[in-house]
């Protein structure tokens, strides 16, 4: 057996001693210990059972532990564990392949990565590359990776302990109905308000000197901000009419989680670049990638593409996208997220809202969804202030600690609270989550001043 045969106790302390964490002041850490995982559910070392309603970091799209995922990596491990990414693979081809199919229909190229930060460091490589402009225009509010490039896209705190660090990154404000730049009373008059904001921006900035506008199709970790009607549509003619690359980041919105392989697919719009990561394979091996325009694959047939990584397209990680996205077919798990937004989240959230005054503001698709907690409905002054730490922020940890409890483990971000469970959760388990936040909300409740 290969069971270390270490109890709870032991791995923390072993990780405490050893592990440095992402994120974090290194002696304020606590850590939970995961011993494993099935379906939508962990279990600690004393078998307390926990609701992933987060899917860790809204990456285990497939849930905990399928059976099919695991015996396609035992099956790939025991062929072909690794191999340079100079030569063909069967299953590097096959994802390259498979990935493509979904994506718009010119989108014909993947370069893989390890993760989502480097697929967008790939991104914005690739358009400069192919326009031979050096400025990349992203939102605030937004992540986009920790790497220094990708940081230097994020438009939101966790960039500013690693200023300096713009290499031609000029940030915008994105449309967001509830907390609007534009003082818009209306989805629709957001989109065209952050439209003519983004023109403005682009006509400062000089159109001849931006390589891209790079946009996460639905805004995650930063609020799940569902792009109003029509400003997908309209940052698109924005780049049409000036030759930027339009960037779709897809790390957190794609393969599922809003009920579309790709989410830009909801609206109809084809980028010309697509980061990807997380659910591609639900992160039971890391992998990441970009999906290519054929024109910007065309801008590197004579000249090399600079860039490279010893484990693009590793045999693990791309066996395990293609049995990923077989099983996604074979269980039809993109109707399931669009019922289950029908039928579950959207209704039984809003329920939530009418039942608890702290809950501002229900907003989601598929299973990507935000309540956004508030200490008064009518001024919008959010549970906890914006980047709030310590005691500032003890409202939300009481909350997340009330989920916890009870058994689930939420998505805490500022004043939201993010509903991400697996695409592959149960209307019975979706059900569980939901009475227990209703539960946990009564501590937000408490904080109600409106
Ligand atoms: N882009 C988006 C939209 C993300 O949500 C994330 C991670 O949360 C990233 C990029 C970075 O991905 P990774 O952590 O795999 O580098």
């Amino acid at each position: 057996t290969h069971d270390l045969g270490l109890s709870g106790d032991e791995v923390k302390a072993l990780d405490r001693a050893h592990v440095f964490h992402s994120w974090s002041a290194q002696a304020t850490l606590d850590p939970m210990a995961i011993e494993r995982g099935e379906g939508s559910y962990v279990w600690d070392y004393d078998g307390n059972r926990y609701l992933d309603f987060g899917s860790q970091l809204v990456n285990v799209n497939i849930g905990h532990q399928h059976p099919k995922l695991v015996a396609a990596i035992q099956d790939q491990a025991a062929r072909m564990c690794t191999i340079a990414p100079a030569v063909a693979n069967d299953v590097r081809s096959e994802a390259a392949r498979r990935i493509s199919d979904v994506a718009p229909e010119k989108l014909t190229k993947v370069f893989f990565t390890n993760g989502g930060a480097e697929a967008n460091e790939y991104a914005i490589r690739l358009a400069k590359g192919h326009t031979g402009r050096p400025k990349i225009l992203t939102t605030y509010r937004s992540y986009h990776g920790a790497t220094t490039g990708a940081i230097g896209l994020t438009g939101e705190p966790r960039r500013w302990a690693n200023e300096p660090v713009t290499h031609g990154t000029v940030h915008f404000w994105g449309p967001y109905p509830y907390r609007s730049q534009f003082h818009s009373d209306s989805p629709e008059q957001e989109t065209e308000r952050a439209l003519q904001h983004l023109r403005d921006v682009v006509m400062v900035e000089g159109p001849q000197t931006i390589a891209a506008i790079m946009l996460e199709t639905v805004v995650g970790t930063n609020g799940v901000l569902v792009p109003p009607p029509g400003y997908l549509a309209g940052v698109r003619e924005i780049c049409d009419e000036h030759g930027i690359v339009m960037i779709a980041d897809e790390v957190m919105s794609g393969f599922g989680r809003c009920g579309q392989w790709f989410a830009i697919d909801a609206w109809d719009v084809a980028p010309d670049l697509i980061s990807f990561a997380k659910g591609v394979n639900s992160g039971y091996v890391p992998l990441g990638g970009v999906v290519i325009h054929e024109d910007i694959a065309a801008s590197y047939d004579e000249k090399p593409f600079p860039g490279g990584l010893t484990y693009s397209g590793h045999p693990l990680a791309c066996a395990s996208a293609v049995a990923s996205m077989r099983i996604f077919e074979e269980e039809e798990i993109l109707g399931h997220v669009r019922r289950m937004a029908q039928d579950v989240y959207e209704p039984r959230l809003r329920e939530l809202a009418d039942r608890h005054p702290s809950v501002g503001d229900v907003r989601g698709i598929g299973a990507f969804w935000a309540l956004e907690l508030v200490r008064d409905r009518d001024t919008r002054e959010p549970l906890v202030p914006f980047n709030a730490t310590g005691a500032d922020a003890a409202p939300m940890a009481q909350f997340a600690a009330a989920c916890k409890q009870r058994g689930l483990l939420p998505f805490t971000h500022f004043n939201r609270t993010h509903v991400v469970p697996p695409c592959t959760t149960t209307r019975d388990e979706a059900l569980e989550g939901i009475a227990i936040l209703d539960e946990a909300l009564k501590v937000a409740d408490e904080h109600y001043t409106g």
